[in-house]
């Protein structure tokens, strides 16, 4: 790569802290949010750097990389590092560029050309080398992070085990005090450890006593460690995947992140960034990919004409444009959220960890929710992108192929779709409980709005201007996602964890509304006109749709008879709506697409 430069260090947390899942209870000024609008020149020239990177000196390599060449990921890994791309998240002080995490997000999304090199970069820079940025000792960040930063040193974080997935607690892996006290003897099995084949550095988690669970660090040379051949998957062939196995292996107590018996909370915290970053390389893929269906659809004639000139193909392109327009606006206010949170903690401070902790795990449920929405918009997008394709998308020499495989992961690792799911309303349970979220106070709010009949819905709403009636209908979203939680908390009491399928709904409508208002504030944010306009718009007709069929199925399973028909009228007095014209929206966002050769947006 001729023009990549060394990047310069700086970037900023922005805007202000905002309460984790707070938008569930208040509506948010388009002010108060971090857009892809807001990314500043040098967060931009770091990820033309990135972009770069992935097209000139990964793209050429990728079908080595499928067919398994791996020395080619440790080399790429160390070239990114002298590009600085490793370095990002690490702090300044051990030798890190310590910039924000708005930039990582432009740095995983410019990655996407990358295909599965993404994975493994992602682990590296991500659940690999964050557990000792956030919660390592200085000492601890003096021995690695610096090595981190240059890919001297590749790092992997393992926590799954044969017999402990979703249940991630459950492990059997154990950690022995030696008769000296100086080490901890590790024993145990780690499996489908992405980075496995060549990482130096592995995030262990095991049980000191049987029973706390701890994360150590462990050296790939520490005497005992080793790893299987390579497993065969589906996608992502490019990544490294394999079983690691420790067999007594020392471990110094030095090496001991945070404190024993406290693992889990590094495990799910940095699981936490680890879902939204996913997001943020959910989409720069579908960018990728409404470019390469675009560019296919212009140059396919059939019946002596392009196939994009063919309503059917604009509309997917279109719909492709839109969820994208949504996810992207999501994963930047998040990652502003972020910054926000985690620009307040000092490294270096003895109760760093606990600040750690607490800076990240404000934004669990948008984590949780940035992940369940990229990976399926991904999903979305990528099957449209096949489809737009034919017959040529399902062989492998057109890239979609490589690309639907590639996608499927999505929503199985970094927690599945369905454990994020439950996580949600169970994270709003605990921020109720602990006074750290007004949950309570804002269901009371709504059941008195609904028992007085306020007239509610667009008409009752005081806003005018741009995006008035969709304003209006998302804090209407809003008041019903309070009402069904309500109600399903009324009928179920303590009961209600044992119903997985309301507990998913409350959090499809929470998933629903965070997409709907972000995306629409970040139209206001950018004029409130426009094709920012037409793509929110778009976006949340959609939206809507889903919003009234799942609260309609979760109220039928909460209520029947009389009381299940008045709810249903609630339903359809708050999100009473004239149907916007699709068609012409459509039409017109896909000439957008059309005359940019993919998402028609600046920061593609
Ligand atoms: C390619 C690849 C790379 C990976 N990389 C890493 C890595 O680097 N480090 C690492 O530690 N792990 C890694 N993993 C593991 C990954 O995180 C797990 O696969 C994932 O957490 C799911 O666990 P599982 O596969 O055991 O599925 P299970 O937990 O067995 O789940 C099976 C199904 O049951 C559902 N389910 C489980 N529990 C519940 C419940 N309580 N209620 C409702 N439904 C439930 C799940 O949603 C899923 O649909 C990787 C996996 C793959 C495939």
């Amino acid at each position: 790569m001729a023009d990549a430069q060394p990047m310069p260090a700086g970037g900023e947390a922005r805007g202000r802290k905002p309460l984790g899942a707070g938008f569930l209870v208040e509506a948010t000024a388009p002010e108060d949010i971090f857009t892809a609008e807001d990314l500043n020149e040098e967060q931009k020239m770091i990820g033309q750097v990135a972009r770069d990177f992935a097209w000139q000196e990964v793209r050429p390599l990728i079908e080595e990389l499928e067919h398994g060449h791996h020395e080619h990921s440790v080399a790429l890994l160390r070239r990114a590092g002298e590009l600085g791309l490793l370095a990002v998240e690490i702090p300044a002080a051990y030798e890190g560029l310590g910039l924000d995490k708005a930039t990582a997000t432009l740095v995983v999304e410019k990655l996407a050309p990358a295909g599965s090199f993404g994975v493994t970069f992602g682990a590296h820079t991500g659940i690999g080398t964050l557990p000792i940025v956030y919660f390592g000792n200085p000492e601890q960040k003096r021995r690695y992070l610096p090595k981190l930063a240059t890919g001297e040193w590749i790092a992997a974080y393992a926590l799954t085990e044969p017999d402990a997935g979703s249940d991630a607690l459950g492990g059997k892996t154990r950690a022995v005090l030696s008769p000296d006290g100086k080490h901890y003897i590790l024993n145990g099995q780690k499996q489908w450890i992405t980075n496995s084949g060549f990482a130096d550095v592995f995030v262990v988690y095991a049980k000191v006593d049987g029973d706390k669970m701890t994360a150590f660090i462990v050296e790939r040379s520490f005497p005992g460690v080793s790893v299987s051949e390579e497993v065969r998957k589906m996608g992502i062939k490019g990544s490294s995947t394999r079983t690691l196995y420790l067999n007594d292996v020392p471990v110094p107590v030095e090496n001991v992140l945070h404190e024993v018996g406290k693992g889990h909370h590094i495990a799910f915290n940095i699981l936490n960034i680890g879902r939204w970053k996913l997001a943020a390389g959910n989409l720069g893929a579908c960018k990728e990919l409404i470019a390469v269906a675009t560019q296919y659809a212009q140059s396919r004639k059939q019946f002596g004409q392009p196939i994009a000139s063919f309503p059917l193909i604009q509309q997917k392109l279109a719909a492709m444009a839109a969820r994208t327009y949504a996810l992207e606006a999501m994963v930047y206010r998040t990652a502003g959220a972020f910054d926000a949170s985690l620009s307040e903690i000092d490294g270096d401070a003895p109760d760093a960890g606990r600040q750690a902790i607490a800076a990240i795990s404000e934004y669990a449920v948008e984590a949780s929710i940035n992940k369940v929405f990229g990976s399926e918009t991904l999903d979305f997008v990528v099957d449209e992108a096949v489809q737009i394709h034919g017959g040529y998308g399902y062989m492998q020499e057109y890239e979609v192929e490589r690309a639907y495989r590639d996608a499927r992961i999505n929503r199985i690792f970094e927690g599945t779709n369905e454990i994020n799911r439950l996580l949600i309303p169970r994270e709003l349970m605990r921020r109720t409980m602990k006074g750290q979220l007004p949950l309570m106070q804002a269901l009371t709010r709504v059941q008195k709005e609904l028992a007085e009949m306020a007239p509610l819905g667009p008409a009752g709403e005081a806003v005018s201007g741009p995006l008035a009636e969709e304003q209006a209908l998302i804090a209407n979203t809003r008041r019903l996602g309070l009402m069904v939680a309500g109600l399903a908390v009324q009928k179920y009491m303590q009961q209600l964890e044992h119903e997985q399928e309301l507990l998913a709904a409350i959090a499809d409508l929470a998933i629903e509304l965070y997409a709907m208002e972000s995306t629409v504030l970040r139209a206001l944010k950018a004029g409130g006109n426009g094709l920012h306009a037409d793509l929110a718009r778009l976006f949340v007709a959609g939206s809507l749709d889903r919003v009234e069929i799942i609260a309609r199925n979760a109220l039928a399973a909460i209520e029947r008879g009389d009381t299940l028909q008045v709810q249903l009228g609630v339903v359809r007095r708050l999100l009473r709506r004239e149907p916007v014209n699709r068609v012409a929206l459509g039409r017109h966002v896909a000439r957008a697409v059309l005359e940019a050769g993919g998402y028609p947006l600046a920061t593609r």
